[in-house]
């Protein structure tokens, strides 16, 4: 899978090492630029949120404190990594998303389980009152790492030592002590609950949330205007910045496709798991279906033209100002489909293909996303104006590009230009074969009753269809 938070460059700004007892010492703890430049925009985002959907003075008390909230996590986690604290990506699992905004909760066992996560902005969702935007104490997992690095030991002999630590890290199977760090995370992508930038025990639920969020940000965009003498480049950070949290929420849902939990339990541990348990099923048919709505569907991107024509680039010439020499007008069809195309990548990326097969083996009968049924609903939901056309057919320019998208990709699975479990290719080919079958009905019956665009599209779509399926039948 390709996904990759830190694309734009990870980078080693620190290796922290400490001097206290156990294996908690021999640690080596690394910073990434990536914490910064993500951590930045969510902090950006917090502050848009609390501007557009609550009408918060950039001035006030309010913006003042929220600031305070991010500077003092932001501290205590840099501070953890010089007492020693690796980062811990399963911090952000501690409480449900109902009881995020609850301040008595907060405020007493914490936002999270573990200030060694990277905590994204929490945002309550629409209607729900408002709580911490940040951890503003330490986590339960936290408290328990310093006690086991930092408890003073009156111990005369190093097994007497040893035993006093035991008895500490015996707490390590309870939920609110839960730990997954670096080498659980990057590059791997396996476990929705080990991740950066999430929040809460359902991600599923949380997600949903903020990509509403994002959607309700937007709409009050449409009426934003900035101040009298600002420039309009404002807007169009601003469009960005919650296009960019869009699209993080939309990837944290991909994790729970053919995703598994993983933990680092050891025999004879008290809770009895196993190291992998499988997604079950219904949430990863859920998560399929939430990326259905919010991704492949057109209703999220209804940007008016007047919102679109005040997308302007600062004409602000300085090194640290990336817009001066970006394109002058804001490229809306392809950002869309950029996004698009990414999450579609996900959903298909050979690795999570193999574990879907790989899934079926590891799961009790009928509690997988079998292949089938992952190749389905994506043909079902990105082809539906072709499927359930009976009065004409008008396709948009959004669909339309989704749709070569997907139409490129299962043309590679055919051709063997991406290397996909032989499952895999096979379905592509039968999905082919079926659209094949339903356009040619489609066009004999309805060419007329159609726009340019679409016809073209169509017929087009056929025709590489066919040329695809015979070279496929020719390498074989
Ligand atoms: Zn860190």
């Amino acid at each position: 899978m390709s996904r990759n938070p830190c694309e734009l460059g990870r980078l080693s700004l620190a290796e922290v090492t400490s001097d206290s007892h156990s294996n908690l010492s021999s640690d080596v703890s690394s910073e990434h630029l990536c914490f910064g430049f993500e951590s930045n925009r969510q902090l950006a985002t917090g502050a848009m949120a609390m501007s557009l959907l609550q009408g918060v003075n950039p001035n006030s008390p309010q913006i003042k404190d929220y600031v305070h909230q991010y500077l003092r996590f932001l501290t205590a986690h840099e501070v953890g990594h010089t007492l020693g604290l690796r980062h811990n990506f399963h911090g952000s699992t501690l409480l449900s998303p109902e009881q995020l905004n609850d301040t008595n909760i907060t405020h007493n066992l914490g936002l999270v389980g573990s200030v060694m996560d990277y905590v994204p902005v929490n945002l309550a969702p629409k209607g729900e009152p408002q709580g911490d935007y940040f951890p503003i104490i330490i986590g339960p997992y936290d408290q328990w790492a310093i006690e086991y690095g930092y408890t003073p030991i009156l111990a005369n002999t190093l097994y007497q030592e040893k035993q006093v630590l035991k008895e500490i890290a015996q707490r390590s199977g309870e939920p609110e002590l839960s730990f997954a760090t670096d080498e659980d995370f990057w590059g791997v992508f396996l476990d929705p609950a080990a991740n950066v930038f999430d929040l809460s025990s359902d991600m599923l639920q949380y997600s949903q949330w903020q990509l509403d969020n994002a959607i309700a940000m937007w709409e009050r965009l449409e009426s934003h205007s900035p101040r009298a003498g600002e420039g309009y480049d404002q807007v169009r950070r601003m469009f960005e910045t919650i296009f960019g949290y869009y699209q993080n929420h939309a990837e944290n849902i991909t994790l729970y496709i053919g995703g598994q939990s993983f933990n680092r339990n050891r025999i004879g541990d008290p809770n009895g798991r196993l190291p992998f348990e499988p997604i079950p099923v219904n949430q990863q048919r859920e998560a399929l279906n939430t990326l259905q709505k919010y991704v492949f569907s057109e209703e999220a991107f209804q940007f008016s033209p007047q919102l679109l024509n005040k997308l302007a680039p600062s004409r602000w010439q300085d090194w640290g100002n990336p817009d001066v020499n970006s394109s002058l007008e804001y490229r809306i069809g392809d950002r869309i489909l950029w996004f698009q195309k990414s999450i579609l990548e996900e959903i298909l990326a050979p690795t999570r293909l193999v574990r879907l097969r790989d899934l079926e083996l590891n799961t009790s009968q009928n509690n997988s996303l079998a292949m089938p049924e992952l190749f389905e609903a994506l043909q079902n939901s990105i082809w539906t104006e072709v499927l359930e056309a009976d009065k004409g057919i008008e396709i948009s320019g959004i669909r339309r590009s989704l749709q070569r998208e997907h139409l490129n990709l299962l043309t590679k699975m055919v051709l063997r230009e991406v290397n996909v479990p032989e499952d895999a290719l096979t379905l592509a080919w039968f999905q082919l074969k079926q659209l094949q079958e339903v356009l040619e009905r489609t066009l004999e019956k309805q060419n007329d009753r159609m726009d340019a665009y679409t016809l073209a599209h169509l017929e087009m779509t056929r025709d590489r269809i066919v040329k695809t399926l015979g070279a496929q039948l020719q390498t074989n």
